[in-house]
């Protein structure tokens, strides 16, 4: 009865915007009521819809009212829905903006009223002016900013298992197109609305087939039946981590933003109850705009109140997510002068209505506050209920809700959206013209210049603008040669060029981050940035550039040999495998040919070979030298192993990263799962087994998706058309167990070589496959998230640090686990961890004297074979490109892991009978 009474006030209280006299579907209202659960789950907003008219409603073209139970739409059908509105109405309009991984159209869908779409494109220069405040006197910005609407961005879907955004925003576009009550009008007049459908389709697809598949009957949210293990074709989750856009879908909206320029990107998520709003809580990176961190709890407050006000509970904005890390999607708006906005409503990972119990959960970012999200706190005034039937509608009403109350907001205050978004920019130029640093300088000439060009590459993307000099640069920080590429910070975008590319202090170690703590660019890439202090930076000759493709040098033909010089080049893992039916030796020392060095590492090609090695290398960026005479020193063949990568079916997505980088430099592999793993005999038909990081612990990496329940398939069916994508199972429950164990123990036994990554590597010491290493827990004190750190060689001269020229150098540190060995196996230690204050690079460790002297890298003899551990992550979301070479050097030299240790290990038989070991000076080459 209270509810009722809270509703019935509220509806009185909305009712002067949003009253019309227009034709209101009845039908709608009926499902409306009856699928959302209470009465206060709804609101004077959305309770409603307007009835017929030339303009289809989601149920004339997808045959169901949105929110309705056990029901979720393909991707196909959403953009069915929203063709269908754009031929039937002028106040929508459809730009494509690309294809996903899987084929699937990217588009953005844009609602205003009628004129505004009309004037869209000149509105977009006029955002694209407002944006770059250089070239605009403030009248002209006043002018610009009377006659332009700002633009608010929507994205929902980019995680698949959050179902409901999809499904709302079909019902908030055809409300925006046709309802006539004030508020609406309102919005359509001064505000262009730009709508994502769904921003994984991939994972869209695939998840909505899983769902009715294995979830539509599932009610018990204490046990819940397990999500797919695949939404879009790599990263799953992570493709809200994708900082350096490797994902089409998340390239795809960057290339439109920065050609737009929108205000605001909204991105909705599902999961805490009933409805979170961020509001930017601490810690926030202080190189983005203050006015930034004014205009989310703006934002955020409007929206706790006017939903409180409607009697709607459990709306709430703080004690969940902070404003550190800058690599969230959405996050692409405030990198660039914007507003980054997201909620969290509650869902169910589809769309039945279940029974749902609100309890404490665990989570990053959490530590300040009580996890029990129905306490009552100053930020959660009304909270969510301790039990409750929750439905796809009370989804739908929450989302939309909120969602119409920011439109609201920003339909009031156009003018200032776009003078907050005007100032941003001009902000930005002041801060990189008045204040240290000036710029940051990637000096030419560095070793390996192809990595250099991955970062400048991707500050190109991001739309940061790269300069390159043409001449000597001489400045107060130093001599930098002609080829270096200079960022000026007086640019729009020079406070995310610092954001990128500076060391991250992290402002309090007794705070907690949502995700990474550290970024920093130069030191994941491995490649020399320097910031620089010195003003006249500002004015230094060099020109800017689209794109950098560094350039490769060959010898002239008719030497007896070439040699591919190596420092360090994830393009020579490349090039190996473009050169598969080559014979390519690979020098175990730096020798010197003709005056000059080949590093260990280089690869020698016969000068038969000229030709083809010429096609490949030079436009890879590598340089190749002549060889007039053998190499002094020994050399062995660079190996083509036969690869394979272990996949949990209930943690797919560190994986993913690796075979994203696999596919990248074309390196062949056979992703394999528990039943291959458990059938035995994995020496005969593997050379390396990869364990790449995935599971909470060992425990969760051997028995994976608990055997609960009924079986799981994941199989291509002709109603399934979506599962049975990388990887096909009858049943993925069960994990590889100790049979899977035993059958990794016996490959190395035989002489395979299995290399485990991160947190994986815990799996071997736990179970005692690697008898000499121990894994074990940090203190409680321990916190390190993501950190970049200190790393040391202690065995140079292993083929795994092949064009590493430095003893240290920087590292993600990647585990919950701290390894150790015994002192007597100490020589098993390739490389370890410093430790201490000084060996934090970047982000937070909070105790980084618990890792002192810790092994990052351990090579474990066992039998014929040997159990290469890494402690760190060599391949970490596309992000670790200093890290990468580290794990090709396993494999291209898996029969020679021995080498520049104590003792040469022999290595055993190999199964393709290329028993090839390494071979002393003067080589058979
Ligand atoms: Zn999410």
């Amino acid at each position: 009865m209270r509810a009722f009474i809270r509703l019935g006030l509220a509806a009185a209280l909305v009712a002067p915007t949003f009253a019309s006299a227009q034709a209101m579907d009845s039908t709608f209202a009926e499902h409306e009521k009856a699928w959302t659960t209470r009465p206060e789950f709804s609101s004077a907003l959305v309770d409603h819809l307007p009835a017929g008219g030339a303009v289809p409603s989601p149920r004339d073209v997808l045959g169901h009212d949105i929110g309705a139970p056990r029901v979720l739409d393909y991707y196909a059908d959403i953009l069915k829905y929203y063709r269908a509105l754009a031929a039937a109405s002028p106040s929508v309009k459809i730009i494509e903006t690309g294809k996903t991984e899987e084929g699937r159209p990217t588009v953005m869908v844009v609602i205003s009223s009628q004129a505004n779409i009309s004037n869209l494109d000149q509105n977009r220069r006029n955002l694209v002016r407002l944006g770059d405040p250089r070239s605009l006197s403030p009248d002209e910005a006043k002018a610009l900013i009377a006659k332009t609407k700002p633009m608010y961005v929507l994205l929902g879907g980019l995680h698949s298992g959050e179902t409901g955004p999809p499904e709302m925003l079909m019902e908030l576009a055809y409300r925006l197109v046709t309802e006539d009550s004030p508020l609406i009008q309102r919005i359509r007049d001064n505000v262009i609305v730009a709508i994502n459908p769904a921003t994984d389709p991939d994972g869209r697809d695939r998840y909505t087939d899983w769902y009715y598949e294995n979830k539509v009957d599932d009610t018990n949210d204490l046990d819940p039946v397990p999500g797919a293990p695949y939404w879009g074709k790599y990263i799953f989750h992570d493709d809200n981590r994708d900082i350096n856009y490797s994902g089409y879908s998340a390239t795809n909206l960057l290339k439109w933003y920065l050609e737009w320029r929108p205000q605001v990107m909204h991105d909705l998520h599902e999961s805490v109850p009933f409805l979170y709003a961020f509001s930017g809580q601490p810690p926030q990176n202080p190189d983005l705009d203050p006015i930034l961190y004014a205009e989310l709890p703006w934002f955020a407050d409007f929206e706790m109140a006017q939903l409180t006000k409607m009697g709607m509970p459990g709306v709430w904005n703080f004690g969940y997510v902070d404003a550190w890390s800058p690599g969230y999607v959405a996050f692409m708006s405030s990198n660039h002068n914007g507003l980054v906005r997201f909620y969290e409503t509650f869902g169910n990972g589809g769309a039945t209505t279940e029974l749902r119990h609100v309890k404490p959960v665990d989570g990053p970012g959490q530590d300040q506050h009580a996890m029990d999200q129905t306490k009552r706190e100053w930020f959660r005034p009304n909270p969510p209920y301790k039990t409750v039937e929750w439905s796809m509608r009370d989804n739908t009403n929450y989302m939309q809700t909120a969602m119409l109350t920011a439109l609201q907001l920003t339909s009031q205050f156009p003018d200032q959206i776009l003078e907050n978004f005007y100032k941003k920019n001009l902000d930005s130029l002041e801060a990189g013209r008045t204040k240290p640093p000036y710029a940051f300088i990637i000096p030419g000439a560095q070793l390996d210049m192809t990595r250099a060009a991955l970062l400048v590459n991707i500050l190109r993307l991001q739309g940061i603008e790269v300069g390159r000099t043409e001449a000597p640069l001489n400045l107060a920080d130093g001599a930098f040669p002609a080829g270096s590429f200079v960022v000026k910070l007086d640019q729009p975008y020079g406070r995310l060029a610092k954001v990128l590319l500076q060391k991250q202090d992290f402002p309090d170690p007794k705070l907690k981050t949502y995700d990474d703590s550290a970024w920093t660019m130069g030191m994941m890439a491995h490649v020399k940035v320097l910031a620089i202090k010195d003003p006249k930076a500002l004015e230094a000759a060099a020109p800017l550039i689209e794109r950098d493709q560094p350039a490769g040098a060959i010898d002239p033909p008719g030497a007896r040999a070439y040699a591919v010089l190596d420092h360090g080049s994830i393009e020579l893992a490349r090039l190996r495998y473009r050169l598969k039916d080559t014979l390519i030796r690979i020098v175990e020392q730096t020798f010197v040919a003709g005056g000059k060095s080949v590093p260990a590492g280089s690869f020698i090609v016969d000068g038969s070979a000229y030709e083809k090695l010429k096609e490949e290398a030079v436009p890879l960026g590598l340089t190749v030298v002549a060889l007039e005479a053998p190499p002094t020193v020994a050399t062995h063949e660079a190996a083509a192993p036969r690869v394979a990568v272990y996949s949990t079916w209930g943690s797919t997505q560190n994986v993913g990263w690796v075979r994203y980088a696999f596919d990248e430099y074309g390196t062949p592999y056979s992703l394999i799962f528990k039943d291959d793993v458990r059938k035995g005999r994995l020496r005969a038909r593997y050379d390396v087994i990869i364990v790449p990081s995935q599971g909470r612990n060992s425990r969760a990496l051997v028995w994976d998706v608990p055997m609960r329940g009924k079986p799981l398939a994941y199989e291509k069916t002709a109603r399934y058309r979506n599962l049975g994508d990388y990887g096909v199972s009858p049943d993925i429950r069960g994990g590889m167990g100790l049979e899977g164990l035993e059958a990794l123990r016996q490959f190395v036994q035989e002489g395979g070589v299995l290399i485990t990554l991160g947190d994986s590597s815990a799996m071997p010491a736990d179970f005692g496959i690697a008898p000499d290493v121990q894994a074990a827990p940090a203190s409680k004190d321990f916190y390190a998230p993501g950190p970049i750190v200190q790393a040391k060689i202690t065995k140079p001269g292993n083929p795994v640090f092949y064009g590493y020229d430095d003893a240290s150098f920087p590292v993600r540190w990647a585990t919950n686990s701290l390894f150790s060995v015994p002192e007597l196996h100490r020589d098993e230690v390739l490389m370890e961890f410093p430790g201490s204050k000084a060996g934090v690079l970047s982000g937070l460790m909070t105790t980084p004297d618990e890792v002192k002297h810790r092994p990052a890298i351990i090579d474990q003899p066992l039998g014929e074979g040997r159990i290469l551990m890494f402690a760190t992550n060599p391949i970490y979301r596309d992000q670790t490109f200093g890290e990468y070479r580290m794990l090709y050097n396993a494999l291209f030299n898996y029969r020679q892991l021995g080498l520049g240790t104590e003792t040469l290990e022999p290595t055993g038989e190999d199964a393709a009978g290329e028993g090839d070991t390494h071979t002393e000076s003067g080589a058979d080459w």
